[in-house]
């Protein structure tokens, strides 16, 4: 699986406004937008005029890298949305934010998706009391997301938490911050998800 290995402020930038792909440093007077508002590269003062296929195509780049996602498995999630009943749109939110490494970060063990996605890779966490590896497994109403017994003293995992208050919990999770042990209480709605994206245009995009 190819992997994104640049700076990830670089893809801030590109969007031009903050996605939060650093943890703690996205809030700081150190982020990137903060202290370059130009998109990265020789070219990036000319901020053009953008097309109407630009402008689809620029939220589709942005919902993509909010969830740390490679264009086919961010396809092979549009396409699962698009089987399903439903608004596209909704569902495809619905199935990103069910993913088991941003839960993983909703809950607070991670200070980031990526580095929620390493802990997951790197057997650290269990659903419904049984290790998960795969980050991109989806979690169902009434799944419990736990951090193994072993590791819940490990700094990543304590640092985040520390940290979490600061962004909050969605409502549809529960924390158990002393278990280090999060409950889906309900699958989240188009109303729980909070992104500077619209996902309409995402459809949009893919439907031409
Ligand atoms: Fe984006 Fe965070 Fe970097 Fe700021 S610090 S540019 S929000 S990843």
């Amino acid at each position: 699986m190819a992997r994104y290995i640049d700076s990830v402020c670089k893809l801030c930038r590109r969007e031009g406004e903050k996605l939060y792909l650093k943890g703690t440093r996205c809030d700081s007077p150190k982020c990137a937008v903060e202290r370059r508002k130009t998109a990265p590269g020789m070219h990036g003062m000319k901020r053009g005029k953008l097309s109407e296929y630009g402008l689809r195509l620029r939220e589709k780049q942005k919902l993509k890298r909010i969830y740390g996602l490679q264009e086919c498995q961010f396809r092979g999630i549009f396409e699962r949305a698009e089987r399903q009943a439903g608004v596209t749109g909704d569902t495809l939110l619905r199935l990103l934010e069910c993913r088991l490494d941003n839960v993983v970060y909703r809950l607070g063990f991670g200070a980031s998706r990526k580095e929620a996605r390493q802990l997951v890779n790197h057997g650290h966490l269990m659903i419904n009391g049984r290790k998960v590896k795969a980050p991109g497994a989806l979690v169902k109403a009434g799944d419990s997301v736990e951090v193994r017994q072993k590791s819940r003293e490990l700094l990543p995992i304590q640092g985040a938490l520390a940290a979490v208050d600061g962004r909050g919990i969605p409502e549809w999770l529960e924390l158990d911050r002393a278990a280090c042990k999060g409950t889906i209480r309900s699958l989240p709605t188009k109303e729980h998800i909070v992104l500077p994206v619209n996902e309409q245009m995402v459809v949009e995009l893919y439907s031409r």
